[in-house]
């Protein structure tokens, strides 16, 4: 029999007139995550993806790879059947018989025009054989194992486990967002939760070396790693921090510099998204979590930029943050130690209540567009492929 994976599209069946943009961009990213994986072909086939997998392929891998698809509702690794009962019959239990179960069920679904007879006709007869040759009892409700058996307009496919899919939208059919990526726990679990919505992520980190170290910009790279396995083509801006910090510092008060850290920050990323038009910004803020992320200082942040600043954890908890941080890979990275350029020359305690009046007095002799300039000048642009 021969081996191919069955994904089910997610929220895209409902987008009306999009949906072939959507299902062609799907196609394009099973395309990418298979990438080293041996398969023939990749073909849409009613609301399903169907892919026919090489003997060699490794199906853990193809497993794990499209756990992290966007877009997919859920997905199985099973075998294409001839649509022909008496041959589904003798299939299915060259299958099941290598299973250890005490309860199944058959579960059959088809097409219009696929089949000349019901489902519950394929599933009664399905059930009794099975039932008959293994000697197990048929159990409609949560049943030790599940056979599932498709037709498919002419075609036909048995599987055996169906796998949940990640949801959410087709990597990269949102357009693109500069994602401000610290090596902190919360920033790449807001790039997330944006590129599962849809969106390119273009990361930027800025770095205050030789204040902080290398090993802290490599671990931003690690963490664009990972989070590249749910896009698989990233681009990373490494901005370089210090002089802007040094100018800050000599010209503020101790405890409003996050807060005009913050703002250069966003005004440079604003800058970024600018050139690669880029619709919005996203930061990994979440409120109240720290004296820079109160509402008053998250608005005086915000006003800086011209686009939108996305901040899609900003109602989460930080459990909640870990616990999505853990199931995307990043956590682990995330807590290995570094140095971050924003807890540099600032005070335990700096304002949580800053004023826009107050703020921009301070800014007015520091010259930010001159800053900006600067420091986008010599970004550096790192790029991460499949
Ligand atoms: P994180 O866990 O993402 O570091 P945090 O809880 O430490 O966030 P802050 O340090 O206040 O919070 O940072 C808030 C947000 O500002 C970050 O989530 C990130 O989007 C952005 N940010 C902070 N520092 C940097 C940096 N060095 N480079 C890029 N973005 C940064
Ligand atoms: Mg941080």
């Amino acid at each position: 029999m021969e081996r191919c994976l069955i994904a089910w599209f997610h929220e895209i069946a409902l987008k009306g007139k999009n949906r072939r943009y959507f299902e062609g961009a799907l196609r394009e990213n099973v395309k990418k995550a298979l990438t080293g994986i041996p398969h023939r072909s990749v073909a849409r086939l009613s609301g399903r993806m169907v892919v026919d997998l090489s003997e060699a392929a490794d199906l853990e891998k193809v497993q794990r790879r499209m756990s992290r698809v966007f877009g997919l509702a859920g997905f199985a690794i099973g075998w294409r059947a001839v649509p022909d009962l008496d041959k589904i019959e003798e299939q299915l239990w060259q299958l099941v018989r290598e299973r250890d179960f005490e309860s199944f069920k058959i579960r059959s679904r088809r097409t219009p025009r696929s089949l000349p007879f019901p489902s519950t006709l394929v599933n009664n007869r399905l059930g009794d054989f099975i039932r008959k040759k293994s000697g197990k009892r048929v159990q409609l409700d949560d049943p030790d194992l599940t056979c599932s058996v498709e037709f498919v307009q002419d075609q036909a496919f048995l599987y055996l486990d169906r796998h949940p899919g990640p949801g959410g939208l087709p990597a990269r059919t949102s357009g693109r967002v500069v994602t401000l990526l610290s090596g902190g726990i919360d920033s790449p679990v807001a790039a997330y939760k944006m590129m599962k919505r849809g969106c390119r992520a273009i990361f930027v980190h800025f770095h205050s070396y030789p204040h902080t170290s290398l090993a802290s910009q490599e671990k931003v790279r690690k963490l664009v790693r990972i989070l590249n396995r749910y896009q698989y083509y990233s681009t990373l801006y490494m901005v370089p921090f210090a002089d802007c910090q040094r100018r800050i510092v000599a010209f503020s008060p101790p405890d409003c510099r996050v807060v005009l850290y913050r703002r250069v920050m966003l005004r440079i990323a604003d800058h970024i998204a600018w050139r690669k038009r880029a619709a919005g910004l996203v930061t990994g803020d979440s409120l109240g979590q720290v004296a820079s992320q109160t509402l008053d200082n998250l608005a005086v942040i915000s006003t800086v930029s011209k686009r939108p600043v996305l901040r899609p954890l900003v109602g989460d908890d930080k459990e909640e943050i870990i616990a999505l941080a853990r199931r995307i890979g990043t956590y682990e990275t995330s807590i290995l130690p570094d140095q971050d350029c924003c807890t540099l020359f600032v005070p335990k305690h700096p304002v949580i209540r800053a004023r826009a009046s107050h703020i921009e007095k301070i800014e007015a002799p520091l010259q930010v567009e001159e800053m900006v300039q600067q420091a986008v000048g010599q970004a550096q642009l790192e790029r991460f492929g499949n």
